[in-house]
């Protein structure tokens, strides 16, 4: 065998992954079809990732927490859900959760040079990790016994188990023949930073608007100037993204401050501009035969919950304790058992709310006359029932 694991995909699952594995004795494989300086210096993307009280502990039970700068983390103290051009918004506060804050704010690619750092720790550490870089998989195929990776050089590797990080439109679970349930909702999204006049008091909003969607995620404040500072998503079709992304910059800040009614003052662009398209995805099954899911291949999620990445953790975790179970019991770590638990376990976390988001992005990009008073309605009960605002918040802060 040329190891015991292949994790395919070095992004951000891909390298927990390998960080929670090593130091157990196991021979892991890491292959990516990046380059190395990609990973090792990864370039801001524009995502910026609120991640769950749960996730914090995750992160810090890897030892990935501590390699990000604390000036970089944000606290996420509330919530805001606001409908069409209303002044009303329901507020998740975080005294409905269980910390002072209901998670933390995160650029992705801080996350990702943490997990990449991890990882290199690990693996001069415990010389357990062998990295492909620049290495893209173009066949998987695997037996009772084995499983057999081809990469796209023709090079053939052997491993009792592989687990694929290759995103939501994972090409190696398409090769496992796994069918997967995609939602293309139609729309891009725009997301960048962005300073303005008024405080946010760090909490992030929701706004199903009439014909767009916006989210504001808090930061912490501007590092040169100290202004108030957030990440910005837009939500629109896609040749509505475009034009937005090709706007000079003096004329983006004045439509963006539109769209959001002025409610911040002005607002001013003080990053690159990211496009991503939304495409929700849920694979029928998350494992194969010595074969698992973990990260955005074994769910990719609608961002408006903001539960991709912390999803990605949860995975990370649930397979790392089976393995690790396995392996006191001298057991095999690719066996159908294991990997039917692991699954079970990962669809009872990640389905009801998987669903449960596109239910909300339905309704609330409804836009007839019945829909938006049916809108407004929901949102004013909901705000009412203090239980449901809980579940709200245990589940933004992952407890
Ligand atoms: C706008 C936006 C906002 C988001 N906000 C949040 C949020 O607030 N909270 C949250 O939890 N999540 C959020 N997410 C989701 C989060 O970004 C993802 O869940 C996370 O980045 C997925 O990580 P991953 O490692 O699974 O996949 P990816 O980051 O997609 O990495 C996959 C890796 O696999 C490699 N690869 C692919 N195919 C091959 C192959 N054949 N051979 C070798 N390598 C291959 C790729 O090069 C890549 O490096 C957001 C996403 C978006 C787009």
């Amino acid at each position: 065998m040329d190891a015991d694991v292949i994790i395919v995909g070095a992004g951000p699952a891909g390298l927990c992954l390998a960080k929670s594995l090593s130091g157990r004795k196991l021979k892991i494989l890491l292959i990516e079809q990046q380059d190395r300086e990609a990973l090792e210096a990864p370039i801001f993307d524009g995502r910026e990732i609120a991640l769950t009280q749960r996730s914090a502990t995750l992160l810090k039970g890897l030892g990935l927490w501590d390699l990000m700068d604390g000036k970089d983390i944000a606290p996420l103290k509330d919530a805001k859900v606001i409908d069409g051009p209303n002044i009303f918004s329901m507020t998740i506060g975080h005294e409905l959760g269980k910390g002072t804050e209901l998670g933390w704010l995160v650029s992705n690619h801080l996350i990702r040079r943490a997990a990449w750092q991890g990882m290199q720790h690990a693996a001069n550490a415990n010389k357990d990790i062998t990295l492909l870089t620049g290495a893209k998989v173009s066949d998987v195929r695997t037996s009772a016994s084995e499983a057999t990776v081809t990469l796209a050089s023709g090079q053939a590797l052997r491993s009792k188990l592989v687990v694929a990080a290759d995103s939501r439109f994972s090409s190696t679970r398409r090769m496992m023949g796994i069918a997967a349930h995609m939602h293309d909702f139609g729309k891009n999204m725009l997301v960048c930073a962005m300073i303005f006049e008024k405080p946010h008091d760090f909490a992030a909003w929701e706004w199903f608007g009439y014909g767009q969607t916006l989210a504001l995620l808090p930061m912490n404040p501007h590092p040169e100037t100290g202004a108030h500072r957030a990440s910005v998503v837009i939500t629109l079709p896609s040749h509505a993204i475009e034009a937005l992304m090709q706007m000079e910059p003096d004329a983006f800040n004045a439509a963006v401050a539109q769209r959001f009614n002025h409610r911040l003052g002005a607002m001013q662009l003080c990053s690159t501009r990211h496009n991503y398209p939304l495409v929700a995805v849920y694979p029928q099954r998350l494992v194969a035969q010595r074969f698992a899911t973990v990260g955005d291949a074994a769910v990719g999620m609608h961002p408006v919950t903001a539960h991709g990445f912390n999803f990605g953790l949860l995975s990370v975790d649930a397979l790392t304790r089976e393995i690790a179970t396995a392996l006191h019991t001298r057991g095999d770590i690719g066996s159908t058992s294991l990997l039917q638990r692991y699954e079970g376990r990962q669809k009872r976390a990640t389905l009801p709310l998987f669903w449960m988001t596109r239910l909300i992005v339905e309704i609330y990009t409804r836009e007839s006359m019945a829909a938006k008073l049916a809108r407004q309605v929901l949102l004013r009960v909901s705000d009412k029932v203090t239980p449901f605002k809980r579940s709200i918040a245990q589940s933004l802060s992952g407890t």
